[in-house]
């Protein structure tokens, strides 16, 4: 009943001045986490696969999963594969019944960027499935963490205007600083770019790399017309260095992998609590 497209959750946010979390839910840890907490606070979701975090887990068990939580929770849920690779890779996440499919072609040049996300959007509008693409590079890894291999390449506003009018995608994924994993020092974010970008195209806009901000950037960041954030590594280490303190302390009798399970469901919903707080509607700004 609360499954829908990206689009939906995203049009709204813009229109209200919030931001919606886009949270990988490749275990069910992680999912039921990023659920309860969205729930508990009757905000919006997108729940994300991503083959290159989790390989382990595949899309096709998962999937049903993700769907099932979507369709079930008491608030809107979009389920999206996250940074798609292939049309092989699209086209099972729109059997698997996902609202929407990212395609990255962002690695690619420019035409070739278009023809390929404009194929991926004739196929999954035809199943009532949104699209994100992604023009511009956002550097960096959220499987190997570290600074090792950074290479961006700014979004130009005005190849966004012309990226969105020949593909039609529903959603933007855009670079104007942002990086995916760890930031090397304080994040640089450009963003008057985004201003220039959101001030010519009606699309949502995606920042990937949004986990490592100060908590006092994500106001100014959807200010500047963001409303999809792809928030990953800063949750997903927060869960592991509690796991580690819990374990560390724990009687011998309570070192059981099902306590581990319930341990990291908790820290999933508690972190994603806190992240949908930095992501509303400045008090301030409430009429
Ligand atoms: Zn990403």
């Amino acid at each position: 009943m609360a499954h829908v497209g990206a689009r939906q959750i995203l049009s709204k946010a813009q229109q209200e001045g919030y931001g919606v979390p886009c949270l990988l839910a490749g275990n069910l840890e992680m999912l039921i986490g990023a659920v309860q907490a969205a729930e508990a606070l009757s905000a919006p979701l997108i729940l994300a696969y991503n083959a290159q975090v989790t390989p382990q887990i595949p899309m096709h068990l998962i999937a049903p999963a993700m769907v099932k939580a979507a369709e079930s929770a008491c608030i809107p849920v979009a389920t999206i594969l996250d940074h798609g690779a292939d049309l092989a890779s699209v086209e099972q996440a729109i059997a698997c019944g996902f609202s929407t499919v990212m395609y990255d072609g962002s690695s690619l040049p420019f035409e070739e960027n278009v023809r390929r996300t404009q194929e991926v959007v004739r196929i999954a509008h035809t199943h009532g499935v949104d699209v994100e693409g992604e023009l511009g590079a956002v550097g960096g890894s959220s499987v190997e963490l570290g600074y090792g291999y950074v290479h961006s390449e700014f979004t130009d506003p005005e190849q966004a205007v012309e990226f969105v009018a020949r593909t039609g995608v529903d959603v933007l994924a855009i670079s104007f600083g942002n990086l995916h994993g760890l930031y090397n020092g304080a994040p640089d974010l450009d963003l008057a770019r985004v201003r220039a970008i959101a001030g010519r195209v009606t699309t949502p806009l995606a920042m990937h790399g949004a986990s490592g901000l100060p908590d006092s950037a994500y106001a100014a960041v959807i200010a500047a017309g963001i409303s999809k954030i792809n928030y990953y590594t800063a949750i997903a280490r927060a869960v592991t260095h509690s796991l580690r303190q819990a374990l560390a302390t724990a009687e011998e009798t309570d070192l059981v992998y099902h306590h581990v399970i319930a341990w990291t469901t908790g820290q999933f919903t508690d972190e994603t609590r806190r992240l949908l707080y930095l992501l509303r509607k400045p008090v301030a700004a409430v009429a």
